[in-house]
């Protein structure tokens, strides 16, 4: 069975997601939930799929960022991103402890969000504390675009999308984003909008 991705305007995707207990994460039918999200996630493909984005209000998301995702980029665009393949892994219950002061600018988008882009603020490094599919406590120190991702998904389990913390003057479609924006330098702090015209 194919997971449908729930798109923007959708309710499911500005509820907040609900914790698991262990004996949940550990039941058939949320292992099977896994491997249906991974499956999908690398069909969009995406680097990573959060549970509200399929209707399921559950702290649960599946992130992986694959060698060939990172082909279409130059070396020295990865390299600015600190973007590295991320292997599939599973967060659930994810609680941000620690999210450094150097925030870095980057255009980001969303498989709810589908066709557009904005440059969205994220803290550089996050600690991430949560439990793994076999319900084992785990922790990751992440930085750069594995950092981003991490914020992304968490996001997406307490309601929120990249719209709402998005440079709103930033906003573009991706065909636009490729054509007119793609491996040029990302303005650190936009110009505030003109009070007159
Ligand atoms: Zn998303």
């Amino acid at each position: 069975m194919r997971l449908k991705i729930m798109q923007m305007g959708e309710p499911a995707l500005r509820e907040e997601a609900r914790l698991l207990m262990p004996e949940e994460i550990l039941s058939e039918e949320t292992q099977r939930l896994i491997h249906e999200m991974r499956d999908a996630m690398r069909d969009a493909p995406g680097v990573g799929l959060a549970a509200p984005q399929i209707g399921l209000p559950l702290q649960l998301a599946v992130i992986e960022d694959r060698e060939d995702l990172l082909k279409s980029f130059s070396a020295e665009d990865l390299a600015e991103r600190e973007r590295r393949p991320v292997p599939f892994h599973v967060i659930i219950n994810p609680v941000i402890a620690y999210s450094s002061d150097d925030k870095k600018n980057f255009y980001e988008g969303c498989l709810s969000l589908p066709g557009f882009s904005a440059v969205v603020p994220r803290a550089r490094t996050i600690r991430v504390e949560y439990l793994d599919e076999r319900a084992e406590p785990q922790f990751v120190q992440a930085s750069g675009w594995y950092a981003r991702i991490l914020q992304h998904e968490i996001d997406h389990l307490r309601g929120a999308l990249y719209i709402d913390r998005m440079l709103s003057r930033t906003f573009t479609t991706l065909d636009n984003w490729t054509r007119l924006h793609k491996g040029k330098p990302i303005l650190q702090s936009p110009p505030a909008p003109s009070q007159d015209a």
